[in-house]
């Protein structure tokens, strides 16, 4: 970039994804509609492969994650869940009992058998509003959600709440698109969502969308498919309150064009556009119109619960299990 001397990196990264991204919109724009629906096809069999694949077999690339085990789980099973599937009993069971060998003497989960608790989020460990989200989450689910766990929560969350708009992982700390999320769906699940600036929280989701479409995590920040959810998810929840070119054609999705696919874009790309999809559903049974499906309705994605990112069946399956009558 000798001629463009002032760039930062991410500004020369960004110009580049621009680039690359207005070249894939001028190619689609020129096709004819055949190929058109071609190319956003989600294609559901290789998605499939790569999914199932990556559940019973990670490669060593994968040993940089190795501290991150059941969150694969989650991404790898999620994602079939969106696409309307689900794992054989031989492979459920034994996703149940590697997660069974993660969890320690204490009742928590470390990142794989044997390790630690699960980074550090643990007792005299960080603390965070993504650490707030995660407990508050589970416990609302397994109900046991209570006036002690909550107590002080809200306050806390709020301190978090950045000049911008959005929410922060800690006080004094720049709005980050994920902390957003876990901020705001921890106040919608103890009923203090109001007690937020959620004018300024919208203003600053809205001005993280780029002319390309994507979004970014953090201003000035490159966009990255995985923002899909983590930006589109409260946009949807705040609308409730107030009244693709990230697909591989071997399967899989990836953060932006030109880079590998990955489990973790794969979970959220398809978590998002899932968000997209049903964003105008008058109620949570009614299936999204053709309008609101881009490509054909074969893309249909199962519906998310929007405060915890699981698919509606498998929560409302959960909250059968764990609020019935004991
Ligand atoms: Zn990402």
């Amino acid at each position: 970039m000798e001629d463009l001397p002032s760039m930062t990196v991410s500004q020369r990264d960004q110009f580049l994804v621009l680039n690359d991204v207005f070249r894939i919109y001028s190619d689609f724009d020129a096709s004819d509609i055949a190929t058109q629906i071609f190319t956003v096809e989600i294609q559901r069999d290789k998605q499939l492969d790569y999914l199932m694949n990556g559940l019973r077999h990670l490669g060593p690339s994968f040993s940089s994650l190795d501290a991150n085990r059941p969150w694969i789980c989650y991404w790898i099973l999620h994602s079939i869940a969106l696409l309307g599937e689900s794992v054989d009993d031989e492979l459920e069971n034994n996703t149940i009992d590697f997660l069974g060998r993660c969890q320690g003497s204490d009742g928590g989960y470390g990142g794989g058998p044997g390790q630690s608790l699960l980074v550090r989020v643990h007792d005299m460990g960080e603390m965070d509003v993504r650490a707030c989200y995660l407990a508050i989450s589970i416990a609302s689910i397994l109900n046991i959600l209570d006036d002690e766990l909550t107590q002080g929560l809200g306050d806390y969350i709020l301190s978090c709440q950045t000049y911008e708009g959005g929410i922060g992982g800690e006080p004094g700390s720049e709005a980050h698109a994920g902390n957003t999320y876990c901020g705001l769906a921890t106040m919608a699940l103890i009923t203090e969502v109001d007690r937020l600036n959620l004018d300024s929280l919208m203003n600053w989701i809205v001005h993280q969308q780029g002319v390309e479409r994507g979004f970014q995590g953090r201003t000035n920040k490159l966009v990255d498919g995985c923002y899909t959810f983590w930006q589109a998810a409260p946009c949807v929840l705040l609308q409730r309150l107030y009244s693709a070119h990230d697909l591989v054609p071997e399967g899989g999705f990836r953060d932006k064009p030109g880079r590998p696919r990955d489990f973790y874009h794969t979970c959220y790309c398809l978590s998002g556009l899932s968000v997209a999809q049903h964003a105008w559903s008058k109620d949570k049974d009614t299936p999204p119109l053709n309008s609101d499906i881009l490509g054909s309705y074969a893309n249909h994605l199962e519906q998310v619960h929007l405060l915890h990112n699981v698919v509606m069946d498998r929560y409302n399956k959960a909250i059968e299990f764990f609020h019935r009558a004991v």
